[in-house]
């Protein structure tokens, strides 16, 4: 079952998207070579904890961390650790959770550490563009199978691998709800309607779509090793334009 957001609801769901907001904006000011992940996940934890809220992901199944790391060709579920030291060129996606008096926000960004080659930019820039073009389908009347769509036209138009396994979902008192929301079309017909929440994360890859997951049960990363960009936003449906609850409240 899908369950829509009230009004009280989707107040609250910004003031989470707003924490994850922050950690974002530091994110993005402090990565440098020469950072380990571990500095960077104990950075979130603090201003997550610091906004009374609660780190959505550390123990969720397990999950040792409070942000997943993932760089270059790591897709997603990354585990930050000190011995992972950033470097000139690497691009990190960090995704972030945040619960706030009940509810999630879930937003992931990638990241280029110093200076990046032309081509992981054109993937940095290709699977953001794919994320917007999936918000920009999150209006009442429309259909799952539009917004899975419009990210999956991105890819195809720059040539780009789509990871098959993971996608969108939605998003409220728990992280994961109903429904799933594929990167690519399946022909879901299921009805947007006002208050639905979902988490739209493309995640692109330079070359082939297929992953797999390391021994540590959690980090996946593409086979043939090239790097992957992961882009997400929780977005709610409303009656005019759709409301991105993960940016930061003015
Ligand atoms: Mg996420
Ligand atoms: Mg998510």
């Amino acid at each position: 079952m899908i369950n829509r957001k009230s009004r009280e609801d989707i107040k609250l769901m910004r003031h989470a998207g707003h924490i994850v907001a922050l950690v974002h904006q530091e994110m993005k000011r402090v990565i440098e070579p020469g950072m380990s992940t571990k500095e960077l996940d104990n950075i979130a934890y603090k201003i997550i904890k610091e906004n009374r809220a609660i780190p959505t992901f550390l123990g969720y199944n397990g999950f040792p961390a409070s942000i997943c790391t993932s760089v270059n060709e790591q897709v997603v579920h990354g585990i930050p650790h000190e011995d992972v030291i950033l470097k000139e060129g690497d691009i990190i996606s960090i995704d972030v959770g945040a619960t706030y008096h009940g509810f999630v926000g879930d937003s992931a960004w990638t990241y280029p550490v110093g200076k990046i080659s032309d081509e992981v930019a054109r993937l940095l820039k290709a699977t953001e563009e794919g994320l917007f073009a999936g918000i920009s389908k999150m209006h009442e009347g429309n259909v799952l199978d539009d917004v899975s769509s419009a990210i999956e036209a991105v890819a195809n138009r720059e040539k780009l691998g789509i990871v098959r396994q993971y996608g969108g979902h939605g998003v409220g008192r728990n992280m994961h709800e109903e429904p799933f929301l594929f990167n690519y079309s399946v022909g879901d017909k299921t009805l947007l309607k006002t208050g639905m929440a979902i988490a739209i994360e493309p995640m692109f890859n330079l070359g082939v779509d297929e992953v797999e997951v390391a021994d540590d049960e959690w980090t996946v990363s593409t086979i043939d090793k090239k790097p992957s960009a992961h882009f997400e936003h929780t977005v709610v449906v409303t009656d005019n334009e759709p409301i991105i609850t993960t940016k930061l409240l003015v």
